[in-house]
């Protein structure tokens, strides 16, 4: 009796927590996309709140199982091709972040940097939760509902603790989506631990010395460094020359990897704390550049590059960081138009011979589209260029072939005749 009465229990809660789905969501689910849309469920079923569901596909064959969201117009979010229920997600989320560790481990990231992203989303397969290592500090944010749950909070800062023994942990509310995903309000701020603000050590090649920056969760911008940068900081310097330029700078990530080879550097950001920040990193760096200074110039990038291109300054090596133009797909063609406006002043202002690094972080605009816009401006401006490296975002923030969000940076290093 007792055997047949928990059967039943366990199959009425299976048909209360199975959702069928469309056969185009169940297309991109097997193409090995994670996510369906709200106009996919088949029947409007109500979803549970930070549910944990079965996916079906409209012939009732399973498909996988998914976090629900009740607000999103992303409803479900595949976390695990096996069958699994309520109760099992903070083990489920644990043993997702113990390989995510493994993936950087293996790709040797904490001998680099012991700044890196830890957990990326859906491309850790923990879809919603971020993570950020900082040295000793440990950032994450939460973005879905079902993990903001407190017995899944609960198991993942108890591994994080187990695992790297942070001596502080800092969530980041990002208020707008919170309130999309219709989670409670929440500071954010210190939750573990007493250290939000530490010095991070990243090293472009094995055999020198690392560059060292300052973190501090309680001042910094929205991600706090751009970790995605790492490998392209590198890159840039393998190529940097003569006298540089890094347009829209932060804190100089690209400023003092520049500064390693080049004796002049230049500096560009309208923020004016992120150029003194930059500025004390530079000191902490000064006994390793080749740069005796750096100059921090605050001003708007567009202006700045107008009068100087106008004027005739040139440069051996520029970079160009800007922020995501591009919010949403509707935005492409006026982002578009900023890019080139950038990249046609930059090569006009670049020496023959000279390095171009031009990057964007707007998902909307495809790596077809930048490659397409950079072509365009060296055309108007009569320069023949060279791709020397087309790249992406550091490997901790891993891409995942069938879900093309995960891509979102461009790098291209340029060599401009
Ligand atoms: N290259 C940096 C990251 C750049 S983030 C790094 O690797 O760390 C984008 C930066 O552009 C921000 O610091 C922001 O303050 C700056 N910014 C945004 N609009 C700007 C403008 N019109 N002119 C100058 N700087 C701008």
């Amino acid at each position: 009796m007792a055997s047949r009465s928990s059967t039943l229990t366990k199959r009425e809660s299976q048909t209360a927590h199975s959702v069928r789905v469309s056969w185009r969501a169940a297309v991109r689910l097997r193409n090995g996309h994670p996510w369906v849309y709200r106009s996919d469920l088949e029947g409007s079923p109500t979803l549970p709140r930070a549910g944990v569901v079965r996916v079906l596909e409209e012939g009732g064959r399973f498909l996988g199982c998914a976090i629900s969201s009740s607000s999103s117009q992303i409803a479900l979010r595949i976390i695990s091709d096996r069958d699994c229920d309520e109760s099992e997600l903070p083990r489920l989320s644990a043993a997702r972040i113990r390989s995510a560790m493994e993936y950087r481990n293996a790709l040797q990231v904490p001998e680099h940097s012991n700044a890196y992203r830890l957990v990326f989303s859906e491309a850790d397969q923990l879809p919603g939760l971020i993570i950020d290592r900082y040295n000793d500090v440990l950032a994450f944010q939460v973005l879905t509902q079902a993990i903001d749950r407190k017995d899944v909070r609960e198991a993942i800062l108890e591994t994080l603790e187990t695992e790297l023994h942070p001596a502080g942990i800092v969530e980041r509310a990002d208020e707008r989506i919170r309130e999309l995903e219709e989670l409670p309000s929440i500071g954010g701020g210190l939750i573990r631990g007493d250290k939000m603000a530490t010095v991070i050590e990243t090293r472009a090649n094995p055999d020198e010395s690392p560059l060292r920056f300052e973190y501090d969760a309680a001042a910094g911008q929205k991600t706090g460094a751009f970790l995605d940068q790492r490998e392209n900081y590198a890159a840039a310097q393998r190529y940097a020359h003569g006298n540089a330029l890094d347009v829209f700078c932060y804190q100089g990530g690209f400023s003092l990897h520049l500064a390693r080879r080049c004796k002049q550097v230049i500096g560009v950001d309208e923020s004016r704390s992120a150029l003194e920040a930059g500025e004390r990193n530079f000191e902490m760096n000064r006994g390793s550049l080749a740069a005796p200074e750096i100059e921090w110039l605050e001003a708007n990038a567009f202006d700045l590059l107008r009068d100087w291109s106008d004027a005739g300054r040139k440069f051996q090596t520029i970079v160009l960081d800007p922020p995501a133009f591009a919010k949403s797909k509707k935005a492409l063609p006026t982002a578009l138009r900023g890019y080139k406006e950038l990249n046609l002043r930059a090569l006009k202002m670049l020496e023959p011979g000279g390095i171009l690094v031009t990057c964007s972080c707007s998902h909307h605009v495809s790596q077809e589209e930048f490659l397409g816009m950079l072509a365009e401006s060296a055309r108007d401006t009569h320069r023949r260029i060279r791709l020397l490296e087309v790249r992406g975002q550091s490997q901790d923030h891993p891409v995942v072939a069938g879900i093309p969000e995960t891509a979102y940076l461009k790098c291209v290093i340029a060599f401009v005749e």
